[in-house]
């Protein structure tokens, strides 16, 4: 006979697409929990009735009100209660950092059952170095904010991963190849799943092939990290946008300048860009 479940918060990641990706250990603590807290008690409900397992199910999520959560959490501290979400891991752009933190504050045990992420199934798909990655979540969807965040992350000398949606993605291309110019990018699709494709390229010949193709389904953007010349380019905007959160743009200018030892005239042509 298996060792009863200790009590405590059980994060539990579950399939981002193929069902055949549960593992053994997320099917056999989804059967020995008393409850499962989740996003979409339908969603999760559907994952449970494919592993054949019968549990109480509690809808939670980061915007479930503090009751909701305070009652997860004395039941946590009393019985081995899991956390999923709808797929893949959660806290991973989904629920579950209040609930951990509040858990961790209480003295409740949390255990993660670790498991597919879609972040990470890209990663390695890409082809775009894998040493040093930066995990983003869902870039703005206002243009302005989108360019702002991009030229900031774009400073990071590392690989970075969005979450994107099919109707945004040809516009979060544009931007890139408008803020990055010069980057590999790869457009995940559907990963796991039967029409799973992972294409990289420019972002001008990624335009290009998805609106012959209009994309359909889950997408994760894989940008590649600057090379050096675009590395020192990025480290002037970053310059350049933390200097422009507390002064003018001449100002901004003029403080790089004299860091770095550039044109002031094409840093603030530059700050008047990224302002
Ligand atoms: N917690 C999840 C994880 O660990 O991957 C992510 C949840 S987030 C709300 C949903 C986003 O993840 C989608 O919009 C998409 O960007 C990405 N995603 C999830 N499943 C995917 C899949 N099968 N293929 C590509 N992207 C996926």
């Amino acid at each position: 006979m298996e060792t009863p479940l200790a009590p405590g918060l059980y994060i539990v990641a579950t399939p981002i697409g193929n069902l055949g990706d549960i593992s053994m250990r997320a099917t056999a603590v989804l059967g020995a929990v008393a409850a499962i807290a989740c996003e979409d008690t339908r969603v999760t409900g559907k994952l449970l009735q494919h592993l054949g397992i019968k549990r109480r199910m509690i809808r939670y999520d980061d915007h479930a009100s503090e009751e909701t959560r305070a009652h997860v959490l004395s039941l946590a501290a009393q019985e081995p209660v899991a956390l999923v979400s709808d797929a893949g891991t959660p806290l991973i752009s989904d629920p579950g950092y209040r609930l951990v933190r509040d858990a961790k504050a209480a003295g409740i045990p949390v255990v993660s059952i670790p498991g597919p992420s879609a972040a990470v199934v890209a990663l390695t798909l890409a082809g775009l170095p894998s040493d040093r990655f930066l995990f983003a979540g869902f870039l703005p969807s206002k243009a302005k904010a989108r360019a702002e965040v991009l030229a900031e992350l774009g400073a990071v000398r590392a690989t970075l991963v969005f979450y994107e949606t099919a109707p945004r993605l040809a516009g979060a291309l544009a931007a890139i190849a408008e803020v990055l110019p010069g980057r590999e990018v790869a457009v995940a699709r559907e990963l796991t799943k039967r029409f799973e494709e992972c294409r990289t390229g420019s972002p001008a010949d990624l335009i290009a092939h998805y609106a012959a193709h209009p994309p359909k389904g889950e997408i994760v953007l894989v940008v590649g990290p600057p090379g050096e010349a675009q590395a020192q380019d990025h480290d002037i905007d970053a310059l350049l946008f933390a200097a422009l959160k507390t002064s003018k743009a001449s100002q901004a200018a003029a403080e790089v300048a004299r860091i770095t030892g550039q044109d002031r005239k094409s840093l603030y042509a530059r700050a008047l860009e990224l302002k």
